[in-house]
């Protein structure tokens, strides 16, 4: 005998335990099934979560919520074989605590926050469950999940897979990750304890630093580096395009090494006990990622699922924008649901929901960007100039250096002339 909800959720990652939870304040009767031995635990995740999304429908959360450091120091390097070039924006105004606009957080432990969240309003989440297939009726219409070989039939299905869309190539919605809009993220945990973290970079208790890198370490490769002050924790990790990891035959575990002992963050992280190494696929390719329609008969695509992931460079947003498509996906299923319908034109109000709200209006705003990120000079060459050019600069001995002799030589050198760098600009102005 099979059981029956109003709507499965699959996947309960961000979007869709927060569907859930959205779904539950509406009086629906969710089941979430994650196949993870609890939320979030499948998931890597570096570290910052933006505070906006939940300011807006989570009541009391800077309360409860599990959060590590309010960040409150940002920092963007460029890294070379052995300099760096640091641009540091500090907050320096003291901040209340209901006034930061976002926090670094374990996905883990966030997840489980919001898993007891949609408990609360009355979810079910079954963990330690995989979904298999999507179950379509004579009509077309998915009706149903089969998990661990058991059926369970739904009105709604809401796709909340995460990045490995398994479920949705099944379902014949999305084709397999493509190499060039596919990167591979992969993260260290390091531990070094809270006073440790405070003296070594220089905050309180409850701040926090986020840290992005282009260059050096990663010589090269399209990518960037990224890390995190946590409570007792610091988080390093990359984030490389798959095209370039299987172009450049490295592996992720040597970049992670070559980057935690890279002199701009091994300094940080010196003496600290490496608690955890794990790596996931993320997606760059911004739009054009997004699925065409991430609704059908019977069925919702949430999430990074439906490609509702943005990575400008110097920040990843995926979770945010999870948060809010499952907000969208639930206000979607509400409407169909008054008017009995769950065909895929009155589910079709979702995309629109979608695209009227913060996630598209970023989307596309950024749409450049992805296209931009591929060229190899801002990673090969760009981070060489700027350390060279600022080396010299900040070089005095008795040898006369003018700074733009340097910045002459090392263009050329580089192979750089004036168009180059002005089309780069030109693209640059169309894409941040
Ligand atoms: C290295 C790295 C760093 C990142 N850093 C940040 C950051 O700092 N800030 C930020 O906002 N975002 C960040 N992201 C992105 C962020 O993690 C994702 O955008 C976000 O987790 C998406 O949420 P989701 O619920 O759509 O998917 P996921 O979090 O991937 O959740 C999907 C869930 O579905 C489950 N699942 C999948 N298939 C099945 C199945 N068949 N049956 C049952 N369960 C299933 C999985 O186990 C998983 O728990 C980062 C990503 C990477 C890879």
């Amino acid at each position: 005998m099979s059981e029956k909800f109003d709507v499965v959720v699959v996947g309960g990652g961000p979007a869709g335990l927060s569907t859930a939870y959205f779904l539950a304040e509406k009086g629906f009767e969710p089941v979430v099934i994650e196949r993870g031995p609890e939320p979030g635990s499948k998931n890597v995740f570096g570290g910052r979560i933006y505070s906006y999304v939940l300011d807006k429908y989570f009541p009391g959360w800077r309360k409860e919520a599990p959060i590590e450091r309010w960040v409150r120091k940002e920092r963007m390097s460029i890294t070379c074989e052995s300099d760096s070039v640091t641009l540091d924006y500090v907050k320096h105004k003291p901040l209340k605590e209901d006034e930061y606009d976002s926090f670094t957080a374990f996905l883990s432990k966030f997840t489980g926050w919001l898993s007891e969240k949609a408990e609360e309003k009355g979810a079910m989440v079954l963990p330690g469950s995989r979904v298999e297939d999507i179950v379509l009726n004579d009509q077309g219409y998915a009706s149903g999940v089969v998990a661990d070989g058991e059926k369970i039939e739904a009105d709604y299905i809401v796709i909340a897979e995460g990045v490995n869309t398994l479920l949705s190539e099944k379902l014949g919605i999305r084709s397999k990750p493509r190499l060039e809009t596919t990167a591979l993220g992969v993260k260290e945990v390091i531990r070094l304890g809270k006073e440790e973290i405070n003296k070594r970079f220089g905050l309180e208790d409850w701040e926090g630093v986020a840290h992005f890198f282009i260059g050096g370490p990663l010589k090269g490769i399209a990518g960037g580096g990224f890390l995190y002050t946590m409570g007792e924790y610091v988080t390093i990790g990359a984030v490389v395009r798959l095209s370039e990891v299987n172009r450049k035959e490295i592996t992720m575990k040597d970049i992670a090494e070559q980057l935690r002992l890279h002199p701009a963050i091994y300094r940080y992280v010196k003496d600290g006990v490496l608690m955890e190494y794990s790596a996931h696929l993320t997606r760059e390719g911004g739009l054009l990622d997004v699925l065409e329609k991430p609704y059908g008969p019977g069925y919702l695509v949430v999430g990074d699922a439906a490609g509702f992931i943005l990575n400008t460079g110097f920040t990843i947003r995926g979770v945010d924008l999870a948060i809010e498509s499952g907000r969208l996906a639930a206000e979607a299923i509400s409407k169909a649901h008054e008017e009995g319908k769950r065909d895929a034109e009155t589910l079709s109000v979702y995309k629109r929901l979608v695209e009227e709200s913060v996630i598209y209006r970023n989307l596309r705003e950024y749409r450049n960007l992805p296209k931009f990120l591929e060229n190899e000079v801002l990673y090969r060459d760009l981070p060489d100039i700027a350390c060279e050019v600022l080396g010299t600069a900040y070089t005095t001995d008795e040898e006369v250096r003018r700074i733009y002799p340097v910045l002459m030589n090392s263009l050329k050198s580089h192979g750089l002339g004036w168009i180059t760098l002005f089309k780069l600009f030109l693209e640059a102005r169309r894409s941040i």
